[in-house]
């Protein structure tokens, strides 16, 4: 690997990078002699808008100053919260603004959404997942299922990857539809798979599902703030994503969900709360639930204001990037990167990722040819060099170049730490 070309090639990319400005707005981890660290983990905590620093404060001194009154007094009113929110997030998913709302954490969203929509009937009662999902969204329909008086053994249907490969195919799910779709309640799908950074097609996700007659939900943890999204146009019915990776709020940031506009809280079952209530009687205080219009109906608690103002901050940048540069850059990061691993490291590194652009995101994951063992210590090599990514069991390595603060510049830095390791290894 050619130390000198390939900085000079990343310089060069970087030149011509019109968002490359954005990076100083955001807080670049430091290693413990203060160098910078090439931070390549935004797919599991987004860095901190340096404005996010601004407005927490503020909204510690208004409620320093105002004390209840800030609720109506505040730079921006506490009980408008949510609304401060609203336009940033729907841009993101592709909705209308009534469609989405931010609301507590992401597997909370899940649970008070699923409650909503999953209606077993009859033969109708299974969940269809992807094998491997996420932990937390397995336990979520697991044991919603169980709460159901129903065993997931028989109920949960986990579609797995084609023989041999680490990916599932639209068209698998397409044909489970197609044979047992009358025994489908409902599909919860990723937008992009957390561990294989596989990006599917949610509209051709959604129509199978509808076709089948069955409720689509998606777990856009890892697809928000990260690919384009149309969920409107997709027909999904809900969705819902935290807010602490590709969308930089901060560690247990607030999360956020979308309902379609097809469906109403009016004609849904559902667990409610004061904030779901209709916001020009909730203060009336009666005890008739009625719903607010769209997705907001679906709040139980009052905004957690100190956990949603980064998010207002980190909206902010995605508004003046705009989504459609931000993927753009995104591609061509993830361009560079699969270059120079194809040319000089595919017989160490395996990428499980999808090439084709339609299917991912920002992240590449890659499994290390020589094992698991060779691949942790792969990764704490690239960690004790100042390269921040995660490792993921049993075999990932997990690389995400974001467009927002990522630069061409640090790919090449990631390329010459795997050189410099793989070559000690060998
Ligand atoms: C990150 C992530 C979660 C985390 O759930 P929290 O409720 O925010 O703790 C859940 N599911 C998926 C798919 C994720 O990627």
């Amino acid at each position: 690997m050619n130390t000198a070309a390939l900085l000079a090639e990343a310089a060069a990319l970087d030149a011509r990078d019109a968002l490359a400005p954005l990076r100083a707005r955001f807080a670049l981890p430091v290693a413990d002699d203060g160098a910078t660290l090439t931070y390549l983990c935004g797919h599991s905590l987004g860095l901190m808008p340096l404005a996010a620093r601004t407005l927490v404060a503020e909204e510690l001194e208004d409620w320093a100053r105002l004390g209840v009154n800030g609720h109506h007094s505040a730079r921006r009113p506490w009980i408008e919260y949510a609304g401060f929110m609203q336009q940033g997030l729907a841009r993101l998913a592709g909705a209308d603004a009534a469609e989405v709302v931010a609301m507590n954490a992401l597997s909370v969203n899940l649970h008070l959404l699923l409650a909503s929509f999953y209606r077993p009937q009859c033969q109708r009662r299974c969940i269809v997942i992807e094998e491997g999902a996420f932990s937390s969204d397995r336990h979520a329909v697991a044991s919603l299922l169980q709460w159901h008086g129903l065993d997931p053994a028989t109920t949960l249907i986990e579609i797995a990857p084609a023989g041999g490969s680490d990916l599932i195919e639209e068209s698998a799910l397409e044909s489970l539809l197609a044979s047992r779709g009358a025994e489908v309640a409902l599909v919860l799908w990723p937008g992009v798979q957390y561990r294989t950074g596989q990006a599917f097609d949610l509209a051709r996700v959604a129509a199978a599902a509808r076709r089948a007659g069955a409720i689509c939900g998606f777990d856009l943890a890892h697809a928000i703030g990260n690919i384009p999204l149309a969920l409107h146009d997709d027909g999904a019915d809900f969705a819902v994503w935290c807010s602490y990776k590709y969308l930089n709020a901060g560690p247990g940031a607030i999360g956020g969900a979308f309902v379609h506009s097809r469906h109403s809280r009016a004609s849904l079952p559902g667990f409610a709360g004061w904030w779901g209530h209709d916001p020009r009687t909730r203060f009336l205080m009666e005890p008739g639930f009625v719903p607010a219009a769209g997705a907001a109906a679906w709040q139980v608690s009052n905004p957690p204001v100190l956990s949603a103002a980064p998010l207002i901050a980190s909206l902010q940048l995605f508004d003046e990037a705009g989504i459609g540069a931000l993927r753009a850059k995104s591609l061509s990061l993830d361009a560079f990167l699969r270059r120079h691993l194809d040319a000089s490291f595919s017989a160490a590194l395996h990428g499980v990722t999808p090439r084709e652009p339609a299917r991912h995101g920002c992240q590449l994951s890659l499994r290390v040819r020589s094992g698991r063992e060779a691949g942790r210590r792969l990764f704490e090599g690239l960690a004790a060099r100042g390269v921040v990514a995660d490792w993921r069991e049993p075999d990932i390595l997990r690389i995400s170049p974001v467009p927002l603060y990522n630069t061409h510049g640090d790919v090449a830095r990631l390329l010459l730490r795997l050189d410099e390791l793989l070559k000690e290894s060998s």
